[in-house]
């Protein structure tokens, strides 16, 4: 209680200095404009975002019947995850930040939607369910050193940061290599590839935490964070909630 006390006090107080110090200027990722803002988007390109519209309440996925709030899919077979959640769809130009921040390490993209994404995540956790700690999916060590950087790790410290949520960085492992998901030819092939590649940390990666939630930085397919939500919920998990920058069809 008092080390969780002390960890809310420590974000508090980053958040404040986050708030109160003077912005250096930065450009504008999409329209190069100066601006000084905390993060490289100006307000303009960032209302002309691809912002979802109205999504499933559990999958993420846009809303396509009216007067629904769960899509038919979910209904008919509800996903392992309670709540899936992103702001964008990833279509341009929320695709190509992405990519250059995971492949070319534009660690400014990755930071700007990252902000975003916490201010949003930030919101709702003070309005409801808020989680008692952040895992983000993990990497195999060697895409890990082939990148230099976990992409949703580094989106879990800003979500972090701006919620007071604390983090377990190392609270899950990916145990063994798997090719992308994408590559699969269809839901078993995805299930069956995704299946048991991942294990909890070394240290008590749910301890008391009862909800969790999951950071990544797109959810494509849904069998990866599906994947972790079972082995959570099998560990004594009772509600795992999946935040992501960005929502794939
Ligand atoms: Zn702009
Ligand atoms: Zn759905």
């Amino acid at each position: 209680m008092a080390i969780r006390l002390t960890a809310e006090i420590l974000n508090m107080a980053r958040h404040l200095r986050r708030k109160t110090r003077v912005l250096p200027p930065t450009l504008c990722l999409i329209c190069r404009q100066s601006l000084r803002r905390g993060y490289s988007l100006c307000r303009d390109c960032e209302a002309e975002l691809p912002w979802l519209g109205d999504t499933c309440g559990r999958c993420g996925e846009e809303l396509t019947e009216p007067g629904t709030d769960i899509c038919s899919r979910c209904r008919l077979d509800p996903p392992e995850f309670d709540s899936c959640y992103a702001p964008f769809a990833y279509r341009s130009p929320v695709d190509k930040l992405i990519v250059s921040y995971k492949f070319s390490a534009d660690l400014a993209s990755g930071y700007a939607l990252s902000r975003i994404l916490a201010r949003i995540m930030a919101q709702r956790w003070r309005n409801g369910r808020r989680p008692d700690v952040l895992l983000p999916v993990p990497l195999h060590v060697s895409r890990l050193r082939q990148r230099g950087f976990n992409q949703a790790l580094e989106i879990a410290k800003v979500v972090s940061a701006e919620s007071g949520v604390p983090l377990r960085a190392r609270g899950l492992r990916k145990s063994r290599p798997t090719p992308p998901q994408t590559e699969m030819r269809n839901a078993r092939e995805r299930g069956a590839n995704i299946r048991s590649s991942f294990e909890l940390g070394r240290y008590d990666t749910i301890g008391k935490a009862r909800r969790i939630a999951l950071v990544d930085d797109v959810v494509t397919t849904m069998s990866t964070v599906a994947e972790l939500a079972r082995m959570l919920k099998q560990a004594g998990a009772e509600q795992v909630e999946v935040c992501c920058l960005a929502r794939a069809e």
